[in-house]
């Protein structure tokens, strides 16, 4: 049974599509099978996997919207074992068309579950809001990955997002659990970003992951290539970090 990964985080920028993409490649590196569901309407997951935006409609609106099963909308990337679910602009408004469905936050569990036993692992990218389709992949979920910007605002808006996270617990998706902090895009050269990985740590303990992630122009560069960090330099300190946080979300099992 695959393990479900949302990548969430209701501020934009922070690193989300960029952890979701490099630790989901580096994991079917590993000879897991990996897929993407990109549920963000920027679309932005698929660059990064050497994937064009579907023109055919084949997305993870219509699958949200019940007019094609899962299983249709999964498309093969540039990496061996890895997979993906694009995402279209049409998403933006398939939030409506959600709003008056029955059962609205478990549409993207319910269509996961036809398809969960084909894959080791499966990570949502999520947008940058805590709007219906955030709520989809966290009532969809067995953990939440939280990719933090090591920069001055990282910690506002955090409390927010805490507070959905327990009201799906709650409500929703009881078995939901916080795989962890991911700190991204750190400069060791400012005390800034030295501050803020204290203060998480101090906040979050053990939920924080070791490795930390700095900011590298390749990991910028590598989406408009079509490829993941480790395809594109892999020698680079953005992929050597990409990797280790792929081991650790492999330990944790
Ligand atoms: P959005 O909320 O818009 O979906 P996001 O949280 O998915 O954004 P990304 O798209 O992953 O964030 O990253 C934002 C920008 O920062 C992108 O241009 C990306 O290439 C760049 N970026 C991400 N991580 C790093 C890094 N560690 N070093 C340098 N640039 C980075
Ligand atoms: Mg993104």
């Amino acid at each position: 049974m695959g393990k479900v990964i949302s990548v969430s985080n209701q501020k934009g920028g922070v690193g989300k599509t960029t952890t979701t993409v490099n630790v989901a490649a580096f994991i079917a590196g590993r000879g897991r099978r990996v897929l993407i569901i990109d549920i963000d309407p920027q679309a932005n997951a698929g660059y990064g996997v050497g994937v064009k935006a579907d023109e055919a409609g084949r997305t993870i609106y219509e699958v949200l919207v019940g007019t094609i099963s899962i299983k249709e909308a999964v498309v093969t990337t540039s990496v061996p074992d890895l997979y993906l679910i694009p995402s279209n602009i049409h998403l933006a408004g398939a939030q409506m068309d959600l709003l008056d469905m029955e059962g609205k936050e478990y549409i993207l569990r319910e269509a996961i579950r036809d398809i969960k036993n084909n894959y080791d692992y499966i990570f949502i990218d999520c947008p940058p809001s805590l709007g219906i389709l955030t709520l989809n992949s966290l009532a969809a979920a067995d953990s939440v990955m939280i990719p933090l910007q090591c920069e001055y605002y990282a910690l506002e808006g955090l409390n927010q997002l805490l507070r959905i996270i327990a009201m799906v617990q709650e409500n929703l998706n009881r078995g939901l659990a916080i795989e962890g902090v991911v700190l991204t895009m750190y400069d060791s050269r400012t005390n800034l970003s030295q501050q803020v990985v204290s203060d998480v740590r101090d906040y979050f303990g053990d939920k924080v992951f070791k490795t930390i992630i700095p900011r590298n122009v390749r990991l910028s560069e590598a989406p408009s290539f079509g490829k993941p960090i480790g395809h594109y330099d892999r020698a680079s300190i953005g992929s050597i970090t990409y990797e280790n946080l792929a081991e650790e979300v492999l330990k944790n099992g």
